[in-house]
């Protein structure tokens, strides 16, 4: 039910606006309140990234770089803009970071834009194997006219297949390769492929879109440290910030290139109030990262386990199920992905049904797999004993086919103790709603 606020303002407009505001207001509610949120790509700001994110800055235009923009009137974005590279750029052990793409997709599409023209070659893997769709032909990599060779993927290990890898980047000689995915539970092999690549003057991208926050917090490896030329990511996953990207890199003379293609090429205005939100949310990271990187690792193996002592096929049982935020599960004994997702949804229970590496290209639209990720429950306090509790719902769900409506009931009870984002600075006892009127 909206409150009162509400209520009177729904009197005042006509039905077609009330209508736009009780939608939003009921998404609002139900994806935040009530459901556990179990998308690995998604996350939720902290209360100052929130108010920092709603000022006017989303009514202005900086095209351009810092203190030489095509526009008046930028002196404080300048400001901020520099602050949340160099703070960005510290967090990742001292890198130059532009962080004007507004999407990981973005960012990807500058970096290789400028390794390979038209006609080149890019040994990415392949999307059953997590490639995100910005490295295939029918993404990104297509619209830039780039082939896609497929790296060579080990589906027993579920990683790069290391030999078969290094073979084929010395038999091509792509003009890069690309590491990194969407769906990955393990780090990959980032030296050897770098050195692979390099022997033959290739550059390595490493597109970091999931693995930002872990990487932040050191509970992954910084791919830059390895050998990585450039890396790329989205600010929204497990680094919890806006939805954008950054594109970070040692390399100078590369990173100044990859500024020439963001700029003009893929965006001319950068959606100007991600960049304080960006800034707050890097800061926080500085202080908190560590601390909730190392309970989203612990949870992500403690949900696996849990889910494996539940009946699931988990993925990755032998490795250890899993070193990052995801967990993945075939449940083709439960009736496969599609129909799966759809009923822990009805459950309250949020998640995306996944391609596993066995799984044909083409089973997209009902593959074997489901993917989850246990960053946004975390950073809303849950840890090991929920993860627990949020096994035996699906089990409920999923394996006992109980009632869906009347779990959805217990999972919004459930959420209830976990409605405030922790891992930051702790504004929320000042009970001050100027907080969110910053603008
Ligand atoms: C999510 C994702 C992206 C794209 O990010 P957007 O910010 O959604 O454009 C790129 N690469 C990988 C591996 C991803 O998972």
């Amino acid at each position: 039910m909206p409150d009162e606020f509400w209520v009177r303002i729904f009197e005042m407009v006509p039905s077609e606006l009330r209508e736009v505001l009780e939608y939003t207001l009921r998404h609002n509610t139900w994806r935040k309140k009530e459901t556990i949120n179990l998308i690995a790509s998604e996350n939720a700001m902290s209360p100052l990234a929130l108010s920092a994110y709603v000022t006017d800055m989303m009514h202005r235009y900086a095209e351009g770089k810092p203190f030489k923009r095509y526009y008046q009137g930028t002196r404080y974005v300048d400001e901020v803009e520099v602050r949340a590279a160099k703070i960005l750029g510290e967090l990742l052990n001292n890198a130059l970071v532009d962080p004007r793409p507004i999407s990981g997709t973005t960012a990807n599409a500058s970096v290789f834009r400028v390794l390979g023209g038209c006609g080149s070659k890019a040994v990415i893997a392949p999307v059953q194997a997590g490639a995100h769709v910005s490295h295939t032909k029918f993404g990104t990599l297509g619209a830039l006219c780039i082939e896609h060779i497929e790296m060579p993927y080990d589906p027993e290990n579920l990683n790069v297949d290391v030999d078969k890898a290094v073979k084929l980047i010395e038999q091509i000689k792509p003009s890069f390769a690309v590491l990194g995915g969407s769906v990955y539970l393990f780090p990959h092999p980032v030296r050897e492929i770098a050195e692979a690549i390099h022997s033959v003057g290739g550059k390595l991208v490493y597109d970091a879109a999931h693995v930002l926050g872990l990487i932040v917090g050191k509970r992954w490896r910084n791919p830059l440290d390895y050998g990585a030329d450039v890396m790329t990511a989205s600010t929204h996953k497990t680094f919890p910030g806006p939805q954008g990207g950054i594109v970070a890199t040692r390399d100078e003379k590369l990173y100044k290139s990859i500024g020439k293609a963001i700029f003009p090429y893929f965006v001319s205005n950068h959606h100007l109030h991600r960049l304080p939100a960006l800034a707050v949310t890097a800061i926080e990271m500085k202080y908190f990262g560590e601390a909730y990187a190392d309970q989203v690792v612990r949870n992500a193996k403690a949900l696996a386990e849990a889910l494996a002592a539940e009946g699931f096929k988990v993925l990755g049982e032998h490795l250890g199920y899993t070193r990052s935020h995801q967990v993945v599960l075939d449940v083709r004994p439960q009736g496969g992905g599609a129909k799966a997702a759809k009923m822990l949804e009805e459950a309250n229970i949020i998640v995306n049904k996944n391609l596993l590496p066995y799984d044909p290209p083409d089973a997209i639209k009902d593959p074997s797999g489901l993917r989850l990720g246990v960053q946004e429950m975390t950073r809303y306090g849950m840890r090991e004993d929920n993860m627990k509790d949020i096994a035996r719902f699906m089990k409920r769900v999923l394996i006992d086919k109980e009632d869906a409506r009347k779990i959805a009931r217990e999972v919004a009870e459930y959420r209830k103790e976990f409605l405030e984002v922790k891992y930051c600075f702790d504004v929320n006892t000042i009970k001050d709603n100027k907080l969110y009127l910053l603008f």
